[in-house]
């Protein structure tokens, strides 16, 4: 039977396995992760984890009798070091090599660090794995105070932890150096009416500013107490957060020699130019047919879509990646839900009721629905999906009618 390895126990990496084995795989599975944990769900670190309500049994995709039932072998605690693709073996940190006859790469992806001095101090925090989720929640669960907590960047990451900071009665300040918060994910319809519910509910949001230093006790190594942007202004701060985006985990499949660019290469069928090698989830850069040019996501959903593509490829049923993108994000009692990619969009129509905090944005590409941002409106993302995969032909006078229900319409 034929062999393989899948270098990541993430969200894809452990999906792949999966699909593998529901797919009648019967080869040899092997799953390399460098965490210590069984594979875990990272979106409750930011939320639920966060506030107590989900503790770190819950997070697990799956309980340790699935990985041996189906005859996984799960390797945790271990890092993959080098691919010899001529031997077509995985070199691992603790020595052992491992031949493969197909290899996937899920290594995800890694928080980019604040490129300011300072930024090495104690009490200046990233949020990735359940390490950092945890020495997060020990500072914010365990303050015996409210707390000043600078969060750097209004990404989903940053906003969520924003907002489960106010949430247990903290101080958060949120810094962003563009104009509008989610400015490469949302509209800016949506940005505005998320920065003014941060702001309503005692959020500080600073808009157009950038960190430039972060100061403390001792001259480098004290923990930090003071955020300095630019023009001179100092924020106190007990705790800074920095969610300024990530980089994906590209270093194995640069040393091998793989065509890299902002993420692993790969075509419709999630192949690396090495075609024993395939790559998923977040360090993997793919044709989108609906983004119209090559895009890396950094979503539960594509992670989960493309573990199936790709154990449909191996199994030698292959299917090009074609999966409608979607995205959700808790924040405070607001549920946000992305059908689609609305970055490009040249017209946007709201329709519901943003006052009452229940509204989706229908977002046109030339006349074309492209996405769609719902709040507390889930049955508008579930149609908005069955719409945008079956091809819409909804248009933009339609939403805009009085009276428009999206639910009169058959996807
Ligand atoms: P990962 O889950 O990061 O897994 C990659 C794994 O590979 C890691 O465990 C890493 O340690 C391991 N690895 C890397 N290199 C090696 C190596 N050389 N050897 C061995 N192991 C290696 N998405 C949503 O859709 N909705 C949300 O609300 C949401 N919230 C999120 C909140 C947080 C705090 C975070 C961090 C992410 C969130 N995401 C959310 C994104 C989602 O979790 C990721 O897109 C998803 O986990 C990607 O899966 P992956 O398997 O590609 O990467």
């Amino acid at each position: 039977a034929r062999s393989v390895v899948i270098v990541g126990a993430g969200q894809a990496g452990s999906e792949t396995a999966a699909a593998l084995r529901s797919r009648g795989f019967d080869g040899r599975i092997t799953l390399v992760g460098e965490e210590p944990w069984l594979p875990y769900q990272r979106p409750p670190l930011s939320k639920a984890y966060q506030t107590g309500t989900v503790g770190q049994e819950e997070l697990e995709l799956r309980p340790a009798s699935f990985y041996s039932d189906q005859r996984i072998e799960l390797l945790r605690g271990d890092r993959a070091v080098k691919i010899d693709r001529e031997l077509c073996t995985l070199l691992l940190d603790s020595g052992r090599t491992l031949p493969y006859d197909t290899l996937v790469l899920a290594t995800g992806a890694r928080p980019r660090a604040l490129p300011v001095p300072g930024a090495q101090r104690p009490g200046v925090l990233v949020l990735r794995g359940l390490d950092d989720a945890e020495a997060l929640r020990q500072q914010l669960a365990g303050a015996e105070r409210p707390l000043q907590v600078v969060v750097v960047g209004a990404g989903f990451i940053g906003l969520e932890v924003a907002a489960t900071a106010r949430e247990l009665g903290h101080c958060p300040t949120v810094v962003e150096a563009l104009p509008r918060v989610l400015a490469r994910a949302v509209s800016p319809v949506m940005s505005d009416w998320l920065a003014a519910e941060h702001r309503s509910r005692g959020t500080e949001l600073l808009l157009r500013r950038e960190v430039v230093a972060l100061h403390g006790a001792g001259t480098g190594d004290g923990p930090v107490q003071v955020v300095e942007l630019d023009g001179g202004t100092r924020l106190p701060a007990d705790l800074v957060v920095v969610g300024i985006g990530v980089l994906p985990n590209v270093g194995l499949a640069v040393e091998a020699g793989l065509n890299v660019g902002d993420g692993v290469l790969v075509d419709e069928q999630l192949r690396t130019s090495d075609p024993a090698i395939h790559a998923v989830g977040d360090c993997a850069r793919f044709p989108s047919v609906h983004a119209g040019r090559p895009l890396r996501l950094e979503s539960v959903q594509n992670a989960s879509d493309q573990a199936r593509t790709v154990a449909a490829v191996i199994c030698g049923e292959p299917a090009p990646y074609r999966a409608l993108p979607w995205f959700w994000s808790q924040q405070f009692t607001l549920r946000l839900q992305i059908a689609g990619i609305t970055a490009g969009h040249d017209e946007a129509v709201t329709a519901g009721d943003p006052e009452q905090g229940r509204f989706s944005v229908f977002c046109f590409r030339r006349g074309r629905l492209v996405g769609v941002e719902s709040v507390n409106r889930p049955a508008d993302h579930g149609i908005a999906r069955r719409l945008l995969t079956a091809g819409p032909d909804l248009t933009p006078e339609e939403v805009a009618a009085p009276g428009f229900d999206l639910k009169n319409r058959t996807a």
